[in-house]
């Protein structure tokens, strides 16, 4: 077996044929992961021991029987560490699994490595991580994408089957279009949250990162659906995704908002956009311009709800219940000040002192209250997008992979990664992004695919149809 060109649906079938052991894809992997770490450094733990232990009570008549998946390190998994990223947890366990870990396991799943993030989910390189930065697989020299780079960057290098991340403004599409993996955010409410770090409770989702878009479906096969212990998760029957692969495009109908293919996009990324949207009116998808002209917007918003959200959530990261208590703390109000002061970092603290200023009295009208108004019309767009279309073509990012270093002394240049992937987490639909070519740098670029909230079912068949059709997908990179 070349662990390097499986994904979840091979390995399923040599599983079942008995051609295979559960075993000897976690051998296949630990080769790999030894080939490819020291210099991608995607993963923060992996424990081989407990990864045969698992393979060898795998029970392969489940649909994900066998199958490992690498872990974002803010899912809470049972006596796991689960750190987020930050000094502040560094030492925190999970007291209980999250319900995409339950789910993952009662489809036969089990969890082998938890990968790397920025802090608490903040930011678009992975820099932001208080343990270590990781590589893009394409070249060593550049970042993975954020916040969910771990993830990305070890599904990219071939060093994990699939894995899951968290997407709150772009976090698994954006870095799966800079590691040249497949990346989907669902609907808000596809997917429980509940054991998921809260970043900006309105805007999270889970979703899942793969090599394919058939491995996408299957693991948010396994996944979603209604969680009674996450009153946002929605109680409509989860549909079967897999059923809608294999069709073709033709009749669909694709928009191509204007607002997306303005100032700041690499011409290369928008180059190879224009061709795949040319595919698809090749085989036969009626493409057709549109406006979402709330677009230039979305940072702006994103920036005040996410924060403000995020001063709430990380309230309780207060030097008393969870993680990190200063030594020197007199009273309580200095051990509230001086543990966040420890163990947060620069980009965490920027995000509550702008939230917190945000929502403060006096300020929230003029901005919270007005972003939530904007954040209605950015909806609105995309409602009457969807009228006329069923999905939405788009770049996932502007640029490629940027070098490390480049942009983490400017934070505004950092928040301009995710000027695509936003609006998607605003309006609460589903979007995902897959490998639509190579640079001259032999950098991969995203195609990013939005439809309506629970159209994933298209999203998928449109997905698969364009991914079928074309190699990006099975190109590995080279890792020195
Ligand atoms: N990069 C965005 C941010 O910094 C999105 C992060 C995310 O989706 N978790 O907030």
């Amino acid at each position: 077996m070349d662990i390097t060109t499986e994904t979840i649906s091979s390995l399923r079938k040599q599983l079942i044929a008995g051609d295979i052991e559960a075993v000897d894809i976690v051998e296949a992997l630990d080769e790999r992961i030894k080939a490819t770490e020291p210099s991608v450094h995607g993963y923060l733990r992996f424990d081989k021991e407990r990864a045969i232990d698992q393979a060898k009570s795998a029970d392969l008549s489940k649909p994900l029987g066998g199958i490992p998946i690498a872990i974002k390190d803010n899912i809470n998994e049972t006596d796991e560490f689960c750190t987020c990223g930050s000094k502040y947890l560094e030492s925190y366990r999970a007291p209980y699994n999250a319900t995409v870990i339950e789910r993952l396991k009662d489809a036969g799943a089990y969890c082998y490595g938890r990968t790397n993030m920025d802090e608490f989910a903040m930011g678009s390189s992975t820099e932001h991580s208080a343990f270590q930065k990781t590589n893009n697989p394409w070249d060593k020299d550049r970042i993975p994408g954020g916040s969910s780079g771990g993830s990305a960057s070890v599904v990219g290098a071939r060093s994990a089957i699939a894995a899951l991340g968290s997407d709150t403004g772009g976090s698994i599409r954006q870095p799966a279009a800079l590691c040249g993996c497949v990346g989907m955010k669902p609907s808000y409410g596809m997917v429980s949250r509940y054991g998921l770090v809260a970043f900006a409770s309105s805007l999270d989702q889970i979703g899942p990162f793969s090599r394919s878009v058939e491995d996408s479906a299957l693991v948010l096969q396994a996944i979603a659906g209604y969680d009674p212990h996450e009153n946002t998760s929605c109680r409509e029957p989860v549909p079967n995704f897999s059923e809608h692969l294999g069709k073709s495009v033709k009749d669909l109908k694709i928009g191509v908002p204007k607002e997306y293919f303005g100032e700041g996009i690499d011409p290369e990324v928008r180059a190879l956009v224009q061709k795949s949207i040319d595919w698809f009116s090749k085989e036969g998808a009626q493409v057709e311009e549109t406006s979402l002209p709330h677009t230039k917007y979305a940072i702006a918003v994103y920036y005040i709800i996410a924060t403000a959200e995020a001063s709430s959530n990380l309230a309780r990261f207060d030097g008393v219940r969870y993680g990190h208590r200063t030594s020197e703390a007199t009273d309580p109000i200095s051990t509230y000040l001086k543990s966040r002061e420890e163990a947060l970092g620069t980009e965490v603290k920027r995000r509550i002192i702008l939230g917190t200023y945000v929502l403060s009295s006096g300020y929230y009208d003029a901005y919270y209250n007005r972003a939530q108004k904007v954040r209605a019309l950015m909806k609105h767009d995309f409602d009457e997008a969807f009228k006329d279309f069923d999905l939405i073509v788009s770049p996932t990012s502007p640029t490629t992979a940027f070098k490390a270093g480049e942009r983490l002394d400017n934070p505004l240049q950092m928040y301009l990664a995710d000027v695509f992937t936003i609006a998607a987490n605003a309006a609460g639909i589903c979007a995902l992004s897959l490998p639509c070519g190579f640079t001259q740098e032999n950098l991969p670029v995203g195609l990013q695919l939005m439809g309506p909230r629970y159209g994933e079912p298209t999203l998928f068949q449109a997905s698969h149809a364009y991914e079928q059709a074309h190699d990006w997908w099975k190109t590995i990179p080279s890792i020195a």
